[in-house]
């Protein structure tokens, strides 16, 4: 009789630390309702941010991008581009050829920026941007070339023209100082200056979503979205002029960079945050600020994850309650961890190898239950931006008064290729959500390389801007 007392207490136990971890997992879990409503709310600060009365204010920062149109296959030519702001900084040569024989090839160069740099003075970046340009320059062998350049930059701009961009603020891990409201454009033109070794042509800063959009659409003229799924997350989608209250004209489109990061900084999806979210922007570098980007993208998603993990373990449901050293390391589980965790075809004895790998010993119930966490967190991430681009494909359809609409979005980002699930589960959502829509998602290769080269083909060809 005491044995099975014991036995009962046992079972008991078990049955309410499961009930424990169930209702953690459970706060991450969006019914249709919620998710309504993120579409209708994501809706309304769209347009907040078009408006003139509301745009300053705009959580939604609905960025003018003086990108016009996409490109027609005309575009030729040598050009550089930068890519700042991803999970790599990279600097490309890109060779375009028009014709019927139209092709893009291009050579790039990874270089590491470090965390002091990241986060050290503007100068100090810029400068070792221009380091960076002058090794891949010689490198290549093409020092006096004074090539057009295209910047992608992936940070809020508040552009007045293509190759003007004043920084609003820095976003997820940088945090260099001087820079916010400086003019990007400008703080190159002067590091190259300062460096005194060649000169470039600065054509035209781009978001890595207008370039991921317009790269899609050099293959596809339906594509009119640029979504990006990565270190951070965003969209940017054609507009018409007569909507954009804030820039002159009513004719054709422009594409608006929407920054759809900020949305929920005025606490309009304070409903379903968790307290691992606000854990999570508590300790960001930008607190209160990108709320819906740190449920969204990559640099975030692991972070949850850590959160939620130190709490089960603060509960002695999980680690036999020890915290170790590496489950107190900010920023541990990267994309491609969750990635790997969630992968279907792995194995709990490999999870529990890559838990091995980043320093936490798990026994096999852990395993499983840090498997369930990532996948609560990644299923609500993907869910999240299916409803926000249910918005975007919407706003398209009704601008247009169709019944139907036909779209493609051109996609990049790490989180967006390297999860096994995030792409699925952010269709099934987009349908669910926009049913009049029929939405193809497009893989863009490389499109904050290439499509920076694109856009500044087309505005040397356009404008002939740059040229000072
Ligand atoms: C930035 C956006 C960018 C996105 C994806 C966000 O943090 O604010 O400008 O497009 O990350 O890189
Ligand atoms: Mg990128």
């Amino acid at each position: 009789a005491k044995g099975a007392a014991m036995v009962t207490a046992v079972a008991c136990r078990l049955v309410s630390q499961r009930k424990q971890i169930d209702d953690i997992l459970a706060s991450f879990e969006l019914s249709k309702e919620n998710l309504i409503e993120v579409k209708n709310k994501m809706r309304e600060e769209l347009e907040y941010g078009l408006k003139k009365e509301t745009h300053a204010t705009a959580t939604v920062k609905m960025l003018p991008t003086y990108v016009c149109g996409t490109p027609d296959g005309t575009e030729k030519g040598k050009f550089l581009a930068l890519d700042l702001g991803g999970t790599n900084f990279r600097v490309l040569l890109v060779k375009i050829r028009s014709g019927r024989r139209k092709s893009v090839r291009m050579y790039n160069k990874i270089f590491a920026i470090p965390l002091e740099i990241m986060q050290g003075t503007g100068e100090e970046l810029f400068d070792h941007i221009v380091q960076c340009i002058a090794d891949f320059l010689e490198y290549m062998g093409i020092k006096g070339a004074r090539l057009p350049l295209g910047f992608t930059f992936s940070f809020p701009c508040r552009q007045a023209s293509i190759d003007k961009g004043a920084l609003v603020e820095w976003t997820k891990g940088f945090k260099a100082t001087d820079c916010e409201g400086e003019d990007v454009v400008d703080m190159l033109r002067e590091a190259i200056k300062r460096r005194n070794e060649f000169d470039l042509d600065i054509v035209a800063v781009v978001n890595d979503t207008v370039g991921t959009m317009m790269t899609c659409g050099y293959e596809d003229p339906n594509c009119e979205i640029g979504f990006i799924a990565g270190t951070g997350s965003n969209v940017c989608y054609m507009e018409e002029m007569k909507n954009i209250e804030i820039v002159e004209g009513t004719e054709g489109k422009m594409c608006i960079n929407t920054e759809w990061g900020g949305f929920g900084d005025n606490g309009c999806i304070d409903s379903i945050r968790t307290k691992y979210d606000k854990e999570v922007d508590e300790g960001s570098l930008n607190p209160g600020k990108q709320r819906y980007e740190k449920m969204t993208s990559g640099m975030y998603l692991g972070e949850i994850v850590r959160q939620i993990l130190i709490d089960l373990t603060n509960h002695g449901l999980l680690f036999r309650g020890q915290i170790s050293e590496s489950l107190r390391t900010r920023g541990i589980f990267e994309t491609k961890f969750l990635s790997h965790i969630e992968s279907d075809q792995l194995a709990l004895l490999q999870v529990r190898r890559i838990l091995q790998q980043l320093g936490l010993d798990s026994t096999c119930d852990d395993s499983i239950i840090v498997k369930e966490v990532c996948g609560a967190v990644s299923k609500r991430a993907a869910q999240l931006c299916g409803a926000g681009l249910a918005a975007i494909v919407e706003k398209k359809r009704e601008n247009r008064n169709l019944e139907h609409l036909k779209i493609t979005v051109g996609v990049d980002g790490t989180l967006y290729k390297l999860h096994p699930h995030f792409s699925g589960i952010l269709r099934e959502t987009v349908k669910e959500m926009a049913p009049q829509c029929d939405v193809t998602f497009m893989l863009s290769e490389d499109g904050s390389g290439k499509g920076a080269a694109l856009i500044t083909a087309v505005a040397k060809r356009l404008h002939n801007v740059g040229e000072n």
